[in-house]
């Protein structure tokens, strides 16, 4: 079995998105080529700040857990080929979440697919048709644009595949105060969008 560069691992509730509340195990992958000024991860970013596990002592780690759902974050975590680390969580009969910019090509399988475009980098069309929910950050007025384009390209891509894609804007969490304003009245205008908050962060957990 092959080795992944896991930055942390932990049990805890998702904070954002459509799935915000729901309790999961979260796996911190080391490494992203994408390189946002505002990532609030970027200790993550290192693989020397990493450890290499082996995907069955990840598989151990989670079965120590409650956990039904696992998340894989990072970092960005679709630098590796998750095919055999999402193949053996299913065969626990536990689900599987990404949570991603889209730079690259999504390996594994899952049942839940979070495209977080940056406009750094932008993500693959493939990442696109793929993704349940497209979030994207905000953190300045000029970033609505960005996300209706992401938004009008996920439905274009989308027209014949998935339907009930969600769409979320969330504030950047240091700009937060300023910028909420501007993306609820932003929502009222544009009801296709719905607020996401990073959760986790309000109530102090990891
Ligand atoms: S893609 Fe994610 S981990 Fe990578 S720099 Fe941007 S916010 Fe940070």
């Amino acid at each position: 079995m092959s080795n992944l560069p896991v930055f942390e691992m932990f049990y805890s509730l998702q904070g954002e998105g459509k799935n915000v509340g729901m309790a999961a195990y979260f796996i911190r992958l080391a490494g992203c080529n994408v390189g946002c000024s505002f990532c609030d991860e970027k200790k993550a970013w290192q693989t020397s700040n990493s450890k290499q596990m082996s995907i069955e002592s990840i598989i151990k780690e989670i079965k120590k857990t409650n956990a039904q759902n696992v998340i894989i974050t990072g970092g960005e975590p679709t630098m590796y080929d998750l095919t055999e680390l999402t193949k053996e969580i299913h065969d626990l009969g536990i689900k599987t979440f990404i949570e991603t910019s889209g730079v690259n090509e999504i390996t594994g399988y899952w049942d839940w697919i979070t495209l977080s475009p940056k406009q750094n980098a932008f993500p693959l069309e493939s990442s696109l048709i793929k993704a349940d929910e497209i979030k994207v950050v905000i953190a300045k007025e000029e970033d609505f644009l960005f996300a209706e384009r992401m938004k009008q390209r996920k439905t274009d891509l989308s027209a014949t595949q998935k339907s009930n894609i969600s769409f979320y804007l969330q504030p950047e969490y240091s700009q937060m105060h300023k910028i909420l304003p501007s993306i609820v009245e932003y929502i009222q205008q544009n009801p296709n969008w719905r607020l996401s908050l990073q959760m986790h962060k309000m109530i102090n957990v990891k």
